[in-house]
């Protein structure tokens, strides 16, 4: 695969940009943030409350004043607003041949927003947090990012959208092409069936088998979840084979023991079923419909979690480091 860096950029290009942030959280307030640090001088924040982004600098405007003055407009609000806010707001008011650009490829995949066609629309999508791309850029490194092209009605959407990475910070660390459909769909398996969906259910599974024979929760607490850092670091650092030598000869072989019998043949049918209803468009509509009612499913699950046992133990404990 091809990997860009900086030499492979040409970051003047988005410096002679006029671009619009939209939304200031997650992703918007380090891009805008990282963006102006690069050197891209025509910039503003578009959202719906603005006191953060003008205490921090930024000249505010509506989301439809972004659209009719931008060259690039960034889209950073939540994935299930971002159709109706292109619908009403932006695809009336952008110029002809200006650029869209997302860190998700979620609505133009499943063809939530079907931009006009004389717009680029293109994906730089870093490949975590905002808050470490903020970090990794102020220290003079990088987060890798994603990008696509999925529109290029210009002929420089490309180029651009290396422009708008390498401002990121993304061409310190690598730039890797991928496809809006790859992106998405990845994105939303690894979501649902491995990161945020699996890991957190497996940590829940272990402390409650430990505190249900009578271990105590501080001892269940440090098993089960504190020492998920030391495996997520050793494995970002090493990769999982480099990860078991740097654990006991004990550990590693408890796990030859226990791992296959945890994620079995069924859990790998179970993700395939995942992954085919990802790639059916299923997770984006459930998305949207939550969203349309008011969130009753994200609400319940977020108050689910606050209420569980382990969340007391864990303040405890944080508590103890200070
Ligand atoms: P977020 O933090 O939830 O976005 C919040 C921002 O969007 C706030 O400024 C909010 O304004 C604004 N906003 C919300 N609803 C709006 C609406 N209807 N109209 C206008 N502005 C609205 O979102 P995010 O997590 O950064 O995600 C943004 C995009 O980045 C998504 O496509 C996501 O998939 C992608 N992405 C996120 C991450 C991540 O680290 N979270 C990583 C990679 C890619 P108020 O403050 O006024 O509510
Ligand atoms: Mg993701």
């Amino acid at each position: 695969m091809k990997v860009y860096f900086d030499e492979d950029c040409d970051l003047a290009l988005v410096r002679s940009k006029r671009v619009a942030v939209l939304g200031y959280g997650n992703q918007g307030r380090p891009q805008a943030l990282n963006l102006r640090d690069s050197g891209v001088e025509q910039l503003v924040v578009a959202g719906r409350s603005g006191e953060r982004p003008q205490a921090e600098g930024f000249e505010v405007v509506t989301p439809s004043e972004a659209a009719a003055w931008a060259d690039l407009a960034v889209m950073l609000i939540p994935d299930e607003a971002q159709a109706q806010v292109y619908k009403q707001e932006l695809e009336p008011h952008l110029r002809p041949g200006s650029a869209l650009a997302f860190a998700h490829g979620l609505n133009i995949h499943f063809k939530l927003i079907e931009p006009r066609p004389d717009l680029d629309v293109f994906l730089v999508a870093p490949k975590g947090p905002g808050t470490a791309l903020r970090q990794l850029y102020t220290q003079d490194t990088g987060m890798i990012a994603l990008i696509a092209v999925a529109q290029d009605s210009t002929g420089s959407a490309e180029a651009l959208a290396l422009s708008y990475a390498a401002a990121l910070g993304s061409g310190r660390a690598g730039i890797l092409p991928t496809s809006f459909a790859e992106e998405a769909e990845a994105d939303l398996f690894n979501e649902e069936a491995v990161l945020w969906g699996a890991i957190p259910e497996l940590i829940y599974a272990g402390f409650e088998t430990l505190t249900e024979a009578g271990f105590s929760p501080e001892v269940a607490y440090f098993e089960c979840v504190s020492e998920v850092k030391l495996i997520a670091d050793l494995i970002y650092e090493r990769g999982i084979a480099g990860m078991r030598e740097a654990i006991s000869n004990t550990a590693e072989f408890a796990a030859l023991q226990g791992g296959a019998r945890i994620v079995t043949a069924d859990t790998r049918t179970e993700m395939r079923r995942i992954l085919r209803e990802v790639r059916s468009g299923q997770l984006a509509q459930k998305l949207i419909e939550d969203a349309a009612a008011g969130y009753p499913r994200l609400k319940e699950s977020r108050a689910k979690a606050a209420a569980h046992p382990i969340e007391a133990v864990g303040e405890r404990l944080r508590q103890l480091k200070q």
